[in-house]
């Protein structure tokens, strides 16, 4: 192989790389595949399908949740599962969401001003002192 041929190669290995890491595959692991065998990578990259992460990501992404009765994707406002007809929990669509959405760190602070603010803080958040 050329030169030429090696950096045409770098360059192309980019290519299935990209393609294969926007469905939830691994961008390293691809990019020496194509370095490789551009030939076959490139097809290859073009007929996987997206990883299930990925698949949920995007579904998540356009308001999207597994049912909790059939897993089959359903909109997060949906109060009857148009798929296995189940009547979803009340609480569907708040655990839906927390389990889309990454997990928040709760708005607190410590107190800073007296030594008893901080004695009453700390018995009021005991996790925090371990
Ligand atoms: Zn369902």
């Amino acid at each position: 192989m050329t030169f030429a041929g090696i950096v045409a190669a770098l360059i192309l290995g980019f290519i299935p790389a990209t393609i294969a890491s926007k469905k939830g595959r691994d961008f390293m692991t691809w990019y020496i595949y194509g370095f490789l065998l551009f030939i076959v990578a490139l097809p290859h990259s073009l007929i996987i399908s997206k990883t299930e992460d990925q698949k949920l990501k995007d579904a998540s992404a356009s308001g999207r949740v597994p049912c909790p009765f059939c897993k089959e994707l359903i909109h997060i406002d949906a109060v009857v599962c148009p798929h296995c007809q189940r009547d979803l929990p009340a609480d569907f669509k708040e655990k839906a969401m927390a389990s889309c959405a990454p997990p928040e760190e709760p708005q607190r602070k410590k107190p800073s001003a007296s030594m008893k603010g901080q004695i009453e803080w700390a018995k009021n958040h005991p996790e925090d002192n371990k």
